[in-house]
């Protein structure tokens, strides 16, 4: 048995899947899933992310939220959280570079939030000397004070898409026909979690609904707003999403999303304006949307970059000119990416951000 032929027996029963039911069964099947049964990040995975790229990253972030932390009152004790953290070198580099913030290791309690078996294994060993506590899911985390990262984690949630026809919205779907996997569109209907995307969407266009993301949000709201902390949410997306943003990507390549399922990442682009709405009910403030090239020179990536250059040289130092440009360059993933801040209403946003 495969993915594939589980997939097939699925539609035989129920019918046409919903993206989003496509998507979870490829990348979270307990038995087939994409991140449940492989460690697929880095050059000899099928993608790299930001701290995979260089040390930078994670550093800047571990010292934006310990500034958060010292700004709010140095708080203890509190949460330090991130959600799906991959072969853990974000946050590695996070934990190194905030050892010296006098009270913060001490006062911290490391939660991960990961649902791949592979994974956690690879986070242990690179987070060796510190305990975090894995949990499957946000709700998990304790009430207490939340500092938070989550860098590429909303794009790996599955959505649903819908193609507007007149003033209703057609599901499109994964459906099993002549031998194959194909998307199909379900019938007209109407949508009421669309109806703000009647007046500024035509005939013809596509919308995608991530469910998972506002429930996620809301719980790091609700405990950022009674508590105190911040969450840092960096993703690719924009303010409101708008067309067909699905990704298959395999060995590094993209690949037709609907060719060897649980063996390629999906991904979609982030509606940030529903994290930031789910936000804003839960009684939490958010910082402007901020490009990550922006963001990461607001922090200093720059003068962090010299540093490091000075011993090197040739190959090396070549490397990390390419990955602070990889990082921070408009054409690259300066402007792709986008940083959002979650805080409490009393407090300021977290450094390199602005309400
Ligand atoms: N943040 C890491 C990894 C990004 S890949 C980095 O920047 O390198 C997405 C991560 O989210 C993986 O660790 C994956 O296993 C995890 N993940 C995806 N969907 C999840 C879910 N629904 N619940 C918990 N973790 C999830």
């Amino acid at each position: 048995m495969s993915l594939l032929d589980h997939l097939i027996a699925r539609i035989d029963i129920d019918g046409p899947l919903s993206l989003a039911d496509y998507m979870a069964e490829c990348l979270l099947n307990p038995k087939y899933g994409y991140y449940t049964t492989r460690s697929p990040i880095g050059a000899a995975g099928d993608f790299t992310t930001a701290p995979e790229i260089s040390q930078m990253f994670g550093e800047l972030l571990g010292l934006c939220l310990a500034q958060a932390w010292m700004d709010q009152g140095s708080p203890a004790p509190f949460t330090l959280a991130e959600l799906g953290p991959g072969r853990g070198t974000l946050m590695a580099d996070f934990l190194r570079a905030t050892r010296a913030v006098p009270g913060f290791h001490k006062a911290m309690d490391l939660h991960l939030v990961e649902a791949s078996p592979a994974l956690r294994k690879a986070q242990a060993e690179a987070l060796q000397g510190h305990s975090p506590e894995w949990h499957d899911s946000i709700e998990a985390l304790p009430q207490q004070p939340l500092f938070v990262v989550a860098n590429e984690f909303f794009d790996a949630l599955p959505v649903r898409q819908f193609l507007r026809d007149g003033s209703g919205w057609r599901e499109k779907r994964v459906g099993f026909s002549d031998g194959a996997l194909s998307f199909g569109l379900g019938p007209i209907a109407q949508q009421t979690a669309l109806a703000h995307r009647v007046e500024d969407t035509r005939d013809g266009d596509l919308i995608e609904i991530c469910e998972a993301a506002a429930p996620i949000t809301t719980a790091l709201a609700e405990r950022i707003t009674a508590h105190g902390g911040a969450a840092l949410i960096i993703d690719y997306g924009d303010w409101r999403s708008l067309g067909d943003t699905l990704q298959a990507l395999r060995y590094h390549a993209p690949s037709d999303p609907l060719d060897a399922p649980g063996m390629a990442d999906l991904t979609t682009h982030v509606d940030f304006e529903a994290l930031c709405g789910a936000a804003q009910t839960a009684g939490c403030a958010f910082s402007r949307l901020t490009p990550q090239g922006v963001f990461l020179e607001r922090l200093g990536i720059t003068d962090r970059a010299r540093a490091l250059a000075a011993p090197l040289q040739g190959a090396a130092l070549e490397n990390l000119i390419t990955a602070h440009r990889r990082l921070t360059h408009p054409e690259e993933m300066g402007n792709l990416f986008k940083v959002l801040g979650l805080f409490p209403a009393t407090a300021t946003p977290p450094p390199g951000l602005q309400s």
